[in-house]
């Protein structure tokens, strides 16, 4: 049957890069369509609990910045909140929570029932409508065809899934899910470049049978005992500790020369070891029996036990993803502390499936090969909820933005992680399950959690992804932050007008000149609540309204205070970002021959034909492609070539 009605978008998918795309797609007025294998599992972590971390966090604050949902869920579902690196410097400062995992999905699916524009269909695609080399629609399992102008793809690891638990393997998306086999197929026929990759999940555990008595406590940020206490963290720039429910403690154990043992007495009926498994697995976060083969020195691991909800016994055990036989998952689960009678719950075990190799998707996230179509999440070589859903939002948006004839939305890599994760997959392409990192953006200074909705809510609002609330929030914001840094700038204080007690006090000696209070707030030991308890306005040179004086919510000084104490390292990167702009922009005609560029070696000839990059920029990332290359190739342009 053709459906009656036709789309703008549809997304196959509804895990984390589906729902955030068809949400935004939704939200900039597309008509679109979300079709998924089954509506329960919208909004589903299939591993770990947890939203955020180092680089990852960056992401959810840059997603939420553009109106997406997995900050607001995360505060909707969080069950235990800290800031990780809260002692270094702002730019590493990342927020990480553990979720309940009923709660969060359930966030997700109501964020998706009641968005304007959307509509959800139950059905496993099996095959994508093409004519000619455009994409118009897609097919399902029972034959429905759906029409559509763009098709955003966000399968996961679904894509002919195979799961392993020793040597056994069986076909499936990921546990209790079935895998997308026909869909994998038509794509292979549309000669779209892949690959294999491979991931992993431990066993899960019952509250019920663990001894936390043997275990350490860690509870989180805010909670009796954590850091801060009385004050849990927040995801959303729009949520609020209020949002959060009942707060939970993680606990740690660790994995001990007889774990060790265990383990290694499986390796020869591990599917990794035994070369069952093809996929390459992600190197930073190795399975359990990686760690031990690799790191054979150490002799202990840590474990964290992850509460997965406020309403189930079940516990992720943190640190154990594992692919081993299980009568050896029960083994080494047992040898550890606190875990000596432990009843798994859920076997861990690995899963291969399906990639397509990144380098073949333009900058907007469409196919080269076929116009309308568009990859986000998992299927473009990441791993990780965060990695998927700013994908989604970002392929959600161009989807949109093709069928409303306007031109992509290209975020560079001084703008936004999301600019990074983009140009590092389409440059760089992947050889691993690739995760971000606050190392890969070079102009982290600039690309902090606090700053995300200060660079991308007023392009969020010009596309049409942020909603009048938010937008009044952010407006209110971004005017006191720059009221304030005003105010500061303009309120001066001299060696006569402030009393020495004063000024030692504050700053820990006395000032020799005039200065003004943003100059003061700019040394290393002075913050803004010390800076407010000197009296500005009585002891200021020039003529200050005591109104406008201190009395700002904590994110807004929080801005206030970054601006004064980084900016000089923030005005170099801005002048770094400035001076490479044009070069980093600079078209490559798409009908260049590279071949023809004969100053160019051979080699570098090569890999520009096959990569073909959209900008210089791009040209400069490429593996293979040196400064000396793309200088050759600047002259050429230059010279019209
Ligand atoms: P998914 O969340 O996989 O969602 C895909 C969605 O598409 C599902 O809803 C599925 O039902 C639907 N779908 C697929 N094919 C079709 C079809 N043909 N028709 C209709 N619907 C379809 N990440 C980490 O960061 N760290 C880890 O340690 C980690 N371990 C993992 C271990 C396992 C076993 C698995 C399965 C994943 C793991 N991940 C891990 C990865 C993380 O789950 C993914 O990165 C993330 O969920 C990807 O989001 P996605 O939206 O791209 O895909």
């Amino acid at each position: 049957m053709l459906y009656p009605q036709e789309f703008d978008v549809i997304v196959v998918g509804g895990g984390h890069a589906g729902t955030e795309a068809a949400l935004a797609a939704a939200r900039m007025g597309s008509k679109t369509l979300l079709l998924t294998h089954n509506i329960e599992t919208l909004g589903q972590m299939s591993c770990n609990p947890s939203i955020g971390g180092i680089g990852k966090g960056h992401l959810v604050k840059e997603v939420d910045a553009l109106g997406g949902a997995m900050a607001l869920a995360t505060d909707e579902g969080g069950i235990q909140f800290r800031i990780l690196n809260s002692s270094k410097g702002p730019a590493v400062r990342a927020t990480r929570a553990q979720a309940d995992r009923i709660l969060y999905k359930a966030a997700i699916r109501r964020m998706l029932e009641n968005q304007p524009n959307l509509w959800l269909f139950q059905q496993a695609v099996d095959d994508l409508m093409v004519e000619g080399d455009r994409v118009v629609g897609a097919v399902t399992q029972v034959g429905i065809r759906f029409r559509s102008r763009t098709v955003v793809l966000t399968a996961g690891t679904f894509l002919d899934g195979k799961i392993h638990v020793g040597l056994n393997n069986y076909a499936a998306g990921r546990a209790g899910d079935p895998p997308a086999v026909s869909l994998s197929a038509r794509l292979k026929e549309l000669k779209l470049p892949q690959g294999r990759l491979k991931t992993g999940t431990p066993p899960r555990l019952d509250g019920r049978s663990i001894d936390f008595s043997k275990c350490t406590e860690q509870p989180g940020d805010g909670m009796p005992g954590g850091v801060n206490e009385g004050t849990v963290p927040v995801f959303s720039f729009m949520g609020n500790a209020e949002m959060h429910p009942r707060q939970m403690p993680c606990w740690v154990t660790h994995t001990n020369e007889r774990t060790h043992e265990i383990i290694r007495s499986g390796f020869d009926r591990s599917p990794m070891f035994t070369g069952k498994i093809e996929g390459v697995g992600p190197r930073y976060c190795p399975s359990v029996e990686d760690k031990i083969n690799r790191f054979a020195d150490k002799d202990s691991h840590q474990i964290f036990l992850e509460p997965e909800g406020l309403t189930t016994h079940e516990f992720y055990p943190n640190g154990i993803s594992t692919s081993l036989p299980f009568d050896i998952q029960y083994e080494l689960v047992r040898s550890m502390k606190g875990l000596e009678n432990a009843h798994i719950l859920r076997p861990g075990y690995a899963i291969e499936y399906d990639y397509f190799d990144p380098r073949s998707l333009k900058s907007s996230f469409e196919t080269r090969q076929i116009q309308g179509l568009f990859f986000a999440g998992q299927i473009n070589g990441t791993t990780g909820y965060e990695e998927a859903a700013a994908q989604g939002l970002f392929a959600g948006i161009n989807a949109a933005l093709q069928c409303r004839g306007d031109a992509p939305w290209l975020p560079g890599r001084d703008e936004a992680y999301l600019g990074v994760l983009v140009d590092d997959l389409i440059t760089k392409g992947v050889t691993e399950p690739y995760r971000m990192f606050t190392s890969r953006a070079e102009f982290r200074l600039q690309l902090r959690e606090d700053n995300a909705d200060m660079r991308l809510t007023e392009v969020g609002r010009r596309m049409g992804l942020v909603d009048d609330a938010r937008w009044d929030a952010f407006s209110r914001k971004r005017d006191a932050v720059s009221r304030e840094t005003e105010r500061l700038k303009a309120t001066w204080v001299n060696p006569r007008s402030l009393p020495a007690a004063e000024s030692e006090r504050v700053l820990g000696k006395s000032i020799e000149h005039e200065y003004n209070l943003f100059e003061l707030l700019r040394r290393p030991d002075v913050n803004y609540t010390n800076l407010m308890s000197m009296d500005g306005g009585k002891y200021a040179t020039n003529d200050v309204s005591r109104e406008t004086l201190g009395d700002l919510s904590e994110p807004v000084v929080e801005q206030v205070e970054i601006a004064a104490k980084y900016s000089g390292y923030i005005d170099r990167q801005r002048d770094e970002v400035g001076r490479a702009a044009h070069f980093e922009k600079l078209r490559l005609p798409a009908e260049l021959d590279y071949m023809q560029v004969t100053a160019l070696s051979i080699e570098a000839r090569q890999v520009l034909s096959r990569h073909r990059p959209e900008t210089l920029g791009h040209a400069s990332r490429i593996t293979g492609i040196t400064p000396a290359a793309i200088s050759l190739l600047m002259v050429h342009l230059k010279k019209g070539g």
